[in-house]
């Protein structure tokens, strides 16, 4: 199974120390199965994991796209 190349992302290792039940669901449904719909991955892709905010979480796909798309206006 792949899982996500960016792993363990900055999101992962806060979640790790404060939300560790977090951190379990997000691994699950994102980073070890379907990590291309994550909005982390996607910028960090796209752009580089430098340009991932922190406050970004996987599901803010909407953002994400904003994010590479005034990047690249
Ligand atoms: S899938 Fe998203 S949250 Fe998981 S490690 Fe990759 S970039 Fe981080």
């Amino acid at each position: 199974m792949d899982t996500c190349e960016f792993q363990p992302c900055s999101l992962l290792i806060d979640l790790n120390e404060k939300r560790p039940a977090l951190l379990k669901k997000i691994k699950e449904k994102y980073c070890d199965s379907d990590f291309s719909a994550c909005a982390r991955y996607m910028v960090s892709k796209a752009l580089g994991p430098g340009h991932v905010s922190r406050y970004l979480f996987p599901g803010h796909v909407p953002e994400a796209c904003k994010i590479i798309d005034e990047f690249n206006e």
